[in-house]
């Protein structure tokens, strides 16, 4: 019989025979998860029951598994659950749900001192012929990013509002039984509410051709853009099903691609898209493994503040600078934000004030619908807070206010002034950048591509003020 984890729930995943699907209610007892991710997991996992080849067992612990019932298990996708296969004597299949193997990134990475995304991303195209033109790319350029960057428009964006899934009596069951732990002392955060991500393979076609549509074409040019007026964006929303095994990325990406050969999407658009799908996703896996089971524990800066409340419990009220309350609101009410608000707000922030990284990767992978351990560690420890100290990205992700000012619509509702680093109404993510540099100039001041911002910091003539004020800030 083949054991099968809640991320391997699409028919890639299915080896054709019996399947014995684990269902351990109590894991939402060891962790503080968003409630609407608890509810997306046991929606998902209850539909793929349905399957007459499916037996669900309901277990209190993964340990209480069978080992003589198993015989097949595919490569899970965290180190605990590789464990536990292993433990059980089965036999483990190569992965499946990315788009490259195992050989495919030891054959890139072998004798590598530094890996790159966009040489990675570049085998990716090729091996899967994705806008190739024979054995160059599509109109002679692997990037487009330097398109993909317009803040929002003063109008409105115009984009399509995204596809959303009709509730049915399976979403009244799991919603009953949610509710029923939160009486029992299991606590959640986030709000409930109506269900905004597929949980089905059916569901999770509808939202790919949804997407690639009616919202594929935009999905370049705002790429980086946050708008208070379109929560979603231009983005996808297929990471939920796409981590949940239910589309398979090379699918997703085929699927873009169709939509420029058949002039539905333009160009800039479907290589930023295919760049996220098949390179971005597939070289943070491959780091997960690459980077060993420490890399977690990383402290490169030594960054050993509390992670405030308000933001683990995702109260929008906690805070008066408008883009980290905004962030604080549309994790709580989504379990999501889009790229630039995890990497350029709560990263960022995350970074400039030193917060524990470990304890925002935990915080991370709880709160976010899509977030699962193989996920978080390179783009958390090593992307946004540069914990591994340079492993992962060449430099920190350290900006201030006139980043977010440009690409977003907070400042203009915030009590503070981006272009203010010192005062009342100092904006805390200018004058915090100029801070961080200065507490981290002992380790960063000789990174090559630090240079800028350094000289940019010795031409401050008032750094001492800026230290105090922000030593002294007790409210973001
Ligand atoms: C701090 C931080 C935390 C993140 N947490 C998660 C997470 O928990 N789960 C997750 O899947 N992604 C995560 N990402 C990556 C990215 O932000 C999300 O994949 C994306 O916002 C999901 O929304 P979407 O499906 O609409 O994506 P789109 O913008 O439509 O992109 C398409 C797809 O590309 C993939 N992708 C793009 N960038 C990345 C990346 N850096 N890492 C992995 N996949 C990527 C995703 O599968 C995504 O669905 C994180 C990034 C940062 C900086
Ligand atoms: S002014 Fe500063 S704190 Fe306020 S929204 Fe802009 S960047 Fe954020």
């Amino acid at each position: 019989m083949q054991l099968l984890f809640a991320d391997q729930l699409g028919p890639h995943f299915d080896l054709g025979g019996e399947i014995l699907l684990p269902e351990v209610i109590s894991q939402f007892a060891k962790r503080t998860y968003h409630r609407q991710k608890a509810h997306l997991i046991l929606y998902a996992l209850r539909s793929r029951a349905k399957d007459p080849r499916v037996t669900s067992v309901k277990l209190g612990s993964y340990r209480e598994l069978l080992p003589e019932s198993i015989t097949e298990v595919i490569h899970p996708t965290s180190r605990p659950m590789l464990a536990l296969a292993e433990s059980l004597g089965a036999s483990i299949l190569p992965p499946r749900g990315f788009a490259s193997s195992f050989e495919d990134w030891n054959e890139y990475s072998e004798g590598k001192k530094t890996t790159r995304l966009e040489d990675f991303y570049r085998l990716q195209r090729v091996r899967h012929n994705l806008l190739m033109d024979g054995e160059t790319p599509e109109s002679g350029r692997w990037n487009f990013d330097q398109e993909n960057r317009l803040p929002p428009p003063k109008g409105g964006t115009g984009v399509v509002a995204p596809w959303a899934p009709v509730e049915d009596e399976l979403d009244a069951e799991v919603r009953a039984l949610l509710d029923e732990l939160e009486t029992e002392g299991v606590r959640f955060i986030g709000s409930d509410g109506a269900r905004k991500f597929a949980a089905t393979r059916q569901e999770a076609l509808d939202a790919l051709e949804h997407f690639i549509e009616h919202r594929l074409d935009l999905f370049g040019p705002y790429e980086d853009a946050v708008d208070e007026r379109e929560w979603s964006m231009s983005h996808s929303l297929l990471s939920v099903p796409m981590n949940l095994g239910l589309l398979d990325p090379v699918e997703v990406a085929q699927a873009a691609e169709q939509a420029y050969r058949d002039g539905r999407a333009r160009l800039e658009s479907v290589e930023g898209f295919i760049r996220q799908v098949v390179g971005w996703r597939d070289y943070v896996w491959h780091l997960y493994w690459h980077f060993g089971p420490d890399y977690t524990g990383s402290n490169a800066l030594a960054a050993n503040a509390e992670v405030p409340a308000g933001l683990l419990s995702l109260d929008p009220d906690a805070f008066e600078s408008r883009c980290l309350s905004e962030s604080a609101r549309a994790v709580g009410e989504n379990g999501w934000a889009h790229h630039i608000q995890r990497l350029m707000i709560l990263g960022n922030i995350a970074l400039q004030r030193g917060w524990n990284p470990l304890q925002m990767n935990e915080w991370f992978t709880d709160a976010f619908v899509d977030g699962t351990p193989w996920v978080m560690p390179a783009n958390v420890i090593g992307m946004s807070l540069y914990a591994d100290g340079g492993q992962m990205s060449t430099k920190p992700y350290a900006s201030g206010g006139a980043y977010i000012n440009r690409m977003t619509n907070h400042c203009g509702s915030c009590k503070f002034d981006p272009k203010k680093r010192l005062g009342e109404d100092a904006c805390p993510i200018t004058a915090g950048y100029w801070n961080f540099l200065d507490r981290n100039k002992e380790r960063l001041s000789g990174n090559f591509r630090m240079r800028n911002a350094y000289a940019g910091l010795a031409r401050l003539g008032d750094i001492s003020e800026i230290r105090s004020q922000e030593s002294a800030r007790t409210q973001l």
